[in-house]
């Protein structure tokens, strides 16, 4: 598929760390000019150094939650860039880890659904005005295999990703015949920064994962969600709209 996005432009939100920084390289390797957006500098710019040694991108500074900030990253990727093509809407973050914590901490609510929800939806909101204007684009939103079966005590995560995959079902229908594809992949337990905390690799979780839940026997790598998310969003997926993807070892099968 290589080149499949010569000439596009391409928005990452969390495109700092884990699922996001494999994405933002791999539409980089497609060709893509890239808009890294995330609430820490640090990690944006690491990625930015990666993406400079095989294309061209940008880091802007946004906290997907408010609305200010992200509509700004939108607009500063249109400026300097001049469209709007392609959007992985992934920024997130686990929260307080339902087995350690009280499901029902109204704090830990209002941050993950503020952050893993809402900020898809505002981030939606801007990417779909700029595409819009252009005639099209295609939008992948990240929810999770727990946006599609529950987890014990995981209110606030699963319905923050349950909610991704209803929004992005509904805004696939209201653009299908306006140029906009929007899909969500949903990944299963994936090798990121993001597991190493909540799981922590080598403890007896994660052989549970790698044992009973994730059936093909191991945790997954970002580059295997980024290529779903590339191939998502590449004309190669013409078709292809208000899908929840899983790309999870098998979890969602059993
Ligand atoms: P990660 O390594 O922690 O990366 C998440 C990125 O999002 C980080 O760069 C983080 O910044 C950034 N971020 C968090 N809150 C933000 C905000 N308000 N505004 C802008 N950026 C923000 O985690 P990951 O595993 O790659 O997760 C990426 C997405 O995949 C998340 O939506 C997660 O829920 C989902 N997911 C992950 C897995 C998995 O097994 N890893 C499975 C299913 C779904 P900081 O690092 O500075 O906090």
């Amino acid at each position: 598929m290589s080149g499949s996005l010569e000439g596009k432009t391409a928005l990452v939100t969390g495109g700092g760390s884990g699922i996001g920084r494999a994405a933002a390289l791999a539409f980089a390797r497609e060709g893509a000019h890239v808009a890294i957006v995330d609430y820490v500098q640090e990690g944006a710019n690491q990625t930015l150094n990666m993406i400079r040694e095989i294309g061209e991108g940008r880091v802007f500074k946004a906290d997907v939650s408010k609305p200010d900030e992200i509509r700004r990253a939108v607009e500063q990727t249109v400026e300097t860039y001049g469209r709007l093509d392609c959007a992985f809407n992934n920024a997130g973050i686990e929260g307080n880890t339902a087995a350690r914590t009280d499901p029902w901490d109204h704090d830990n609510w209002n941050r993950v659904i503020a952050i893993n929800l809402t900020g898809v939806f505002l981030s939606m909101q801007y990417e779909v005005e700029q595409m819009l204007k252009r005639g099209g684009g295609a939008i992948v939103n990240t929810s999770s295999i727990m946006g599609l079966v529950g987890a014990v005590g995981a209110f606030a995560y699963t319905a923050a990703k349950h909610g991704v995959a209803g929004l992005t079902k509904s805004a696939a229908l209201l653009y299908a015949q306006k140029g906009i594809r929007v899909n969500a992949v949903c990944p299963g337990y994936i090798h990121t920064p993001m597991v190493e905390r909540s799981v922590g690799i080598g403890s007896e979780f994660e052989r549970h994962i790698t044992k009973h839940l994730q059936p093909i026997g191991r945790l997954g790598r970002p580059e295997e969600i980024a290529e779903a998310v590339v191939w998502l969003c590449s004309p190669a997926a013409s078709l292809v709209t208000g899908i929840t993807m899983p790309v999870d070892g098998g979890c969602v099968a059993q």
